[in-house]
């Protein structure tokens, strides 16, 4: 299927390892041309190389921590005239409710939420102008399904939706659509550490902790970052104009969840 964004300029942030590059892989197959960003400036750039060999677009790297106001200055400063901004960073790190005080909190809202806020109000204005602009903020299904180890990411996402949700309503009238991709568990490093700690917690096997975990999730598997990134594309595409302010959730079926 033609996304009818070959040629189009996106930013995909936190973009070398899982779901964010899974996200930029997918736009680079539609023709988009990409700014891609991760800490780690020697494996970004090698998937980036990867990237431009097999799909012929451009690919601009900057090595940020796109958390960082600094770090995002940097991004922003060549992430000019993009008309695709997917929003992502590395997520909190689960504990008990008892465990966080105010500078955890305080570093979760920066990363997970005051974070892509900060690249919206950067970029939208561009967007308005030139009469388009799509906007995925790659979030967490406990956000409709709040996971109680996450508390620090349930917090932290939640105020992010509830910024989206009225920012997508002001801007959607100038050609923007904003939504959010909700993901539930996917075979990532993210996935792996969190399955490290259920093992040490249940006292189990890494391979007894995943298969726990997955027989949990009616699909029986843990969903794949080329899914995610394909469904990140579409929701950039052409096609995805009239979708407005939604939550996108992409969890094999986990929550339970009618409506
Ligand atoms: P991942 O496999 O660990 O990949 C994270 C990517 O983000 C890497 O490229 C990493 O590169 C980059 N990154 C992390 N922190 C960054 C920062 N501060 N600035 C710039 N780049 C940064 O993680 P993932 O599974 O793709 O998860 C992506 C997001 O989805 C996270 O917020 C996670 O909590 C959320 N999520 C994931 C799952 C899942 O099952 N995978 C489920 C729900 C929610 P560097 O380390 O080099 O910076």
């Amino acid at each position: 299927m033609d996304l009818g964004i070959s040629g189009k300029r996106a930013l995909v942030c936190a973009s070398s390892k899982g779901l964010g590059r899974g996200c930029a892989e997918a736009l680079a197959e539609a023709g988009v041309h990409l700014v891609m960003n991760a800490r780690d400036g020697a494996v970004l750039d090698a998937v980036a190389e990867s990237i431009r060999e097999r799909y012929g677009v451009r690919v601009d790297t900057v090595a940020a921590d796109i958390t960082d106001p600094e770090g995002r200055m940097r991004v922003l400063d060549v992430a000019t005239q993009v008309d695709i901004l997917v929003t992502n960073a590395g997520g909190p790190p689960p504990g008990m409710w008892s465990d966080w005080d105010r500078d955890d909190f305080i570093r979760a809202l920066d990363a997970n939420m005051l974070t892509p806020v900060a690249l919206m109000k950067a970029i939208l204005p561009g967007m308005i102008n030139r009469s388009w602009g799509r906007v995925v903020n790659i979030t967490s299904a406990s956000v409709r399904s709040p996971i109680p180890m996450l508390g620090l990411s349930n917090a932290a996402r939640m105020g992010l939706t509830g910024y989206v949700a009225g920012t997508a309503r002001q801007v959607a009238g100038a050609g923007v659509a904003i939504n959010n991709l909700l993901p539930g568990i996917h075979a990532t490093d993210r996935a792996d550490s969190l399955d490290q700690t259920a093992a040490k917690n249940q006292k189990l096997s890494l391979k007894e902790a995943r298969e726990l975990r997955k027989s949990t999730i009616p699909a029986r598997r843990y969903g794949t970052a080329a899914e995610f990134g394909a469904t990140c594309a579409f929701m950039c595409s052409q096609y995805a104009g009239y979708m407005v302010g939604q939550n996108v959730m992409l969890d094999g079926g986990s929550a339970n969840i009618s409506v």
